[in-house]
């Protein structure tokens, strides 16, 4: 029997059609979904579930929420795609609303380069670095955990050797330094460094925060040797952290001189940017650089909502001020060693014994989503229209989990 999408079919044989049709990159799904609405997801055997994990930091309103589709609705049945021969008047909102955001009060002089995903931009944000450099400067430095994502050049920014050494050689020159360590960045930084690339908050490494003391040292050190500082926003951007950037929250006052974007930034809808200040956002000239798909006027229009509402709102309080108490209220269980992050961006870091991926697994049995990015610590990374009843079932649920797994880990500890 063919059945080509029947909704009767099962979790279990769509995955197994999965298995056979999809590349293994991923291992295999923990669910099949088929419908969201606001934080709460359903899958093909119609059991509910709590997403905490939003798919990962991307659906920053939700699911289903009006203010997308109505965007992405309207644009896509009056004008779809238009290629770079053209404009829009949504790629051009769109830019100037993220030169406001990013540099406030520096709109002008601020330049914009709209692409598909966060690796993508941080692939234009190495370009830039190249073109800034040239042959006198080959050295790019990026920081010990970091992620910039899984394209030739941002893999080569990311730390993890599992991740770059099947791919090598990759593009040459990237250096990483211990992260948080202002010392080892002094004595790697010189005249023939090009950029130095951070994450305010490394996410992928679980929700970890470089201090400002650090950041404003990243700022003097690349700016007394000539190198352009790049600030990878990707995760922590768009309010995500209860600022519209979380270097805005961190390290009032820093100017970085490039800014990247995506997860969050379209909703759900794919779309990546590059923000650049200065000097730093004339270097890519006509044809150093494109896309086919890029400042395309729905994931535009997706983008403009998603401000426009986080706008109207009043999100970024409302991130502040659920991430907070949050997070006290997490920090309080035990068998929880301590809450990293800003915002609704948080690490839950577990005591020892304890398995984060266990955690994970238990948790979704229970009907929350959330995921373990290190073995130690759980991510949660929810819609910003999550209600407190909503954060505080994770609460307790994740309380009963780990005193079960507790009670497992100190039985298992015995034998
Ligand atoms: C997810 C992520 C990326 C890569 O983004 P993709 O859209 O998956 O290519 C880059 N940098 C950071 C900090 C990220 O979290």
């Amino acid at each position: 029997m063919t059945a080509l999408g029947s909704a009767a079919q099962t979790g279990q044989s769509w995955t197994d059609r999965y298995t056979a049709s999809v590349m293994n990159t991923f291992g295999t799904p923990q669910r099949v979904l088929v419908r969201g609405q606001g934080a709460r997801v359903w899958d093909a055997d119609g059991a509910e579930y709590l997403d905490l994990l939003a798919g990962i930091a991307v659906n920053c309103l939700g699911h289903a929420h009006p203010a997308i589709t109505d965007a992405v609705g309207a644009q896509l049945a009056s004008l779809g795609h238009v290629s770079n021969f053209f404009t829009t008047a949504a790629q051009v909102r769109l830019a100037e609303e993220l030169a406001s955001l990013v540099y406030p009060g520096r709109e002008a002089g601020t330049r914009v380069f709209l692409a598909n995903s966060g690796t993508e931009a941080n692939e234009a944000a190495f370009k830039i670095a190249r073109r800034h450099g040239g042959p006198q400067r080959p050295r790019v430095l990026a920081l010990e955990q970091a992620f910039h994502g899984r394209t030739m050049g941002a893999l080569a920014l990311t730390h993890k050797a599992a991740y770059r050494e099947p791919f090598e050689p990759l593009p040459g020159g990237v250096e990483f330094l211990p992260a948080g360590d202002a010392a080892a960045l002094e004595r790697a930084m010189g005249p023939d460094v090009a950029a130095l690339i951070i994450e305010p908050i490394q996410g992928e490494a679980g929700v970890r925060e470089l201090g400002t003391d650090y950041l404003e040292a990243t700022r003097r050190l690349t700016e007394q040797a000539g190198a352009l500082l790049i600030i990878d926003e990707v995760q922590t951007g768009m309010g995500r952290t209860g600022a519209w950037m979380a270097h805005h929250l961190l390290a009032p006052g820093l100017i970085p001189d490039v800014v990247t974007l995506a997860k969050g930034l379209g909703g759900g809808i794919p779309i990546g940017a590059v923000v650049a200040h200065g000097p730093a956002g004339e270097l890519l000239g006509p044809g150093q650089h494109g896309t086919t798909f890029g400042g395309n006027p729905v994931a535009s229009s997706a983008a403009l909502a998603v401000i426009e509402t986080i706008r109207s709102h009043g999100l970024l309080e409302r991130v502040a001020h659920l991430g907070a108490q949050w997070a006290r209220d997490i920090a309080a269980i035990p068998g929880v060693e301590e809450v990293r992050g800003r915002g609704l961006l948080l690490g839950v870091g577990l005591a020892d014994g304890l398995a984060s991926a266990q955690v994970a697994a238990a948790l979704l049995e229970r009907g929350f989503i959330v995921n373990a990015p290190r073995p130690d610590t759980i991510r949660l990374a929810p819609p910003f229209i999550l209600t407190d009843e909503e954060a505080a079932s994770l609460t307790v649920a994740l309380g009963e989990v780990l005193e079960e797994q507790s009670a497992g880990a100190a039985i298992g500890g015995r034998s």
